[in-house]
């Protein structure tokens, strides 16, 4: 006989659906409830920045819809469903749609794009793109603009990398703004962001570097994008790329520890009994010291090991090192940066074919590198001397 509590995840994004798949690989038979404010189709959140160049559609990024995850993992998806409250003393959820008690809890809520405050008339036009709605959104705009469209990105990191060089192979005029002087400087070596805008140069996409936007104004059909240096640009469309903020509101209100995510120790377990968390929501606990990984494959290691635990064998969760796949075709590379606050040098190497970049401490021990024109040996190489 099933027990008549659920096991509750709350969020339908890759963590969500892992740690279900994960969960129904060892126990088949305790009910799961899957609670989502979004319509709960499964979709694969990377491709949201290169889809563009493949003409892809938000649809067509639907891997499953809700209904589909529901059959495949024997449970009950509630889509378009806000949880505002929990309740860890009576194990309780409130929701829109009426209290729902768990046994167990799993919060895969994902993370808030941040706003930086700007000024102009047009600041809440500025679109960020975390989600398959948002990029929907981005689709309708451009279509509705037409080819080439004329895009401002604010923020030249992963992301704002990822969407520029992909809007850039869409036919579109990209003009990418960063405070800093080279793209990706929080995350590749000062050789690999140079490769990276050497591979930019005389194409349509415009590096706007050491300065921030102060303003977005409507001017016609489009905008007027302020920088603080002075200058301004005309664009059709705004993108904002300045980072993500875990999702710990929730969290927070229930009294669960949370530091920028939501604590979690080893074993993905918050600060309170029964209830867990991961993927863009979570800060884990690693070898370095606690640490947001707002990447697939920590997410995917997480999901193995609470799924473990939820079916009754403690399980801690071993997080590898691994490398950043950057999804520019421009100039393909591969990132496994140090951890924040690792003292040491870059140290370059060009074999004609790539450059690889070894970030090493002052012991001569390798703690981070970049390449471009990487392969999967040669990653695999690298980590292993990590
Ligand atoms: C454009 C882009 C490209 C990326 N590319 C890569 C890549 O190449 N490689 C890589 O490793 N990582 C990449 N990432 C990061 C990776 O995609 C994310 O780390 C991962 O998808 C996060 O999944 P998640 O389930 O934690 O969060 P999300 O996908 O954000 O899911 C959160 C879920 O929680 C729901 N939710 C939130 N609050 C509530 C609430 N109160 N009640 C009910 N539901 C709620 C949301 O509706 C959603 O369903 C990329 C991210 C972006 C944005």
């Amino acid at each position: 006989m099933r027990p008549a509590l659920p096991i509750v995840i709350v969020g339908a994004g890759m963590a969500a659906y892992s740690v279900a798949r994960e969960f129904r690989k060892l126990d088949k038979s305790t009910p799961l409830l899957i609670i989502a404010d979004d319509a709960g189709d499964a979709y694969a959140k990377p491709m949201l920045s290169n889809a563009i160049a493949l003409g892809k559609g938000a649809a067509q990024l639907v891997s499953h819809s809700a209904a589909q995850m529901a059959a495949q993992l024997d449970a009950t998806v509630l889509a378009h469903t806000r949880v505002t409250a929990i309740d860890s003393a009576s194990r309780t959820l409130s929701t829109g749609q009426g209290s729902f008690s768990y046994s167990q809890l799993v919060l895969a809520l994902g993370a808030q794009p941040i706003r930086l405050p700007m000024g102009g008339d047009a600041a809440d036009d500025v679109l960020s793109v975390n989600h398959l709605a948002d990029y929907a959104e981005l689709r309708a705009r451009l279509d509705r603009i037409g080819a080439p469209a004329r895009v401002a990105i604010i923020g030249a990191g992963l992301i704002g990398c990822e969407f520029a060089d992909d809007l850039l192979a869409g036919g579109h005029h990209v003009t990418l703004v960063d405070p800093n002087r080279l793209p990706l400087a929080a995350l590749a070596a000062p050789s690999l962001s140079a490769g990276l805008a050497q591979a930019w140069a005389g194409r349509s996409l415009a590096l706007r570097l050491g300065t921030t936007v102060a303003s977005v104004a409507r001017a016609g059909h489009g905008f007027v994008v302020s920088l603080a240096d002075g200058s301004a640009f005309e664009a059709d469309l705004v993108l904002s790329a300045v980072g993500l903020r875990p999702s710990v509101a929730l969290a927070q209100a229930a009294q669960l520890e949370t530091r920028r995510g939501i604590a979690v120790n080893a074993y993905g377990q918050t600060s309170a009994s029964g209830i867990f968390a991961l993927g863009d929501c979570a800060e884990y606990t690693t070898p370095y010291g606690s640490a947001v990984l707002p990447y697939v494959a920590p997410l995917l290691a997480a999901a193995r090991a609470i799924a473990a635990t939820l079916a009754g064998t403690p399980t801690a969760i071993t997080l590898k090192n691994d490398a950043v796949i950057v999804k520019t075709p421009s100039y393909k590379m591969a990132l496994a940066p140090p951890p924040a606050g690792t003292s040491g040098a870059w140290v370059d190497e060009h074999d004609g074919e790539r450059t690889i970049a070894r970030f090493v401490d002052p012991a001569g021990v390798l703690r981070g590198f970049g390449m471009s024109a990487h392969t999967p040996a040669l990653r695999q190489k690298l980590l292993a001397e990590m």
